[in-house]
């Protein structure tokens, strides 16, 4: 006589880590416009001189 039924689960897989993902796109910089004082996002366009983006707009800094 066995006691296994036949609903037997598989072993449970540890840790699903389905991609490389690090994770580490999460977190961008942000800084508030001098001007109107709204929380800019660190764009890929700002990445050379992201220290002297002051303003979200063209309009903000003039
Ligand atoms: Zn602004």
């Amino acid at each position: 006589m066995t006691k296994k039924s036949s609903k037997d689960a598989g072993p449970a897989t540890p840790g699903q880590t389905t991609t490389g993902f690090k994770g580490n796109k999460h977190y961008l910089p942000s800084k508030l416009c001098k001007t109107c004082g709204r929380e800019m996002t660190w764009r890929k366009s700002w990445a050379k001189n992201w220290d002297q983006v002051l303003y979200c707009s063209d309009k903000c800094r003039s």
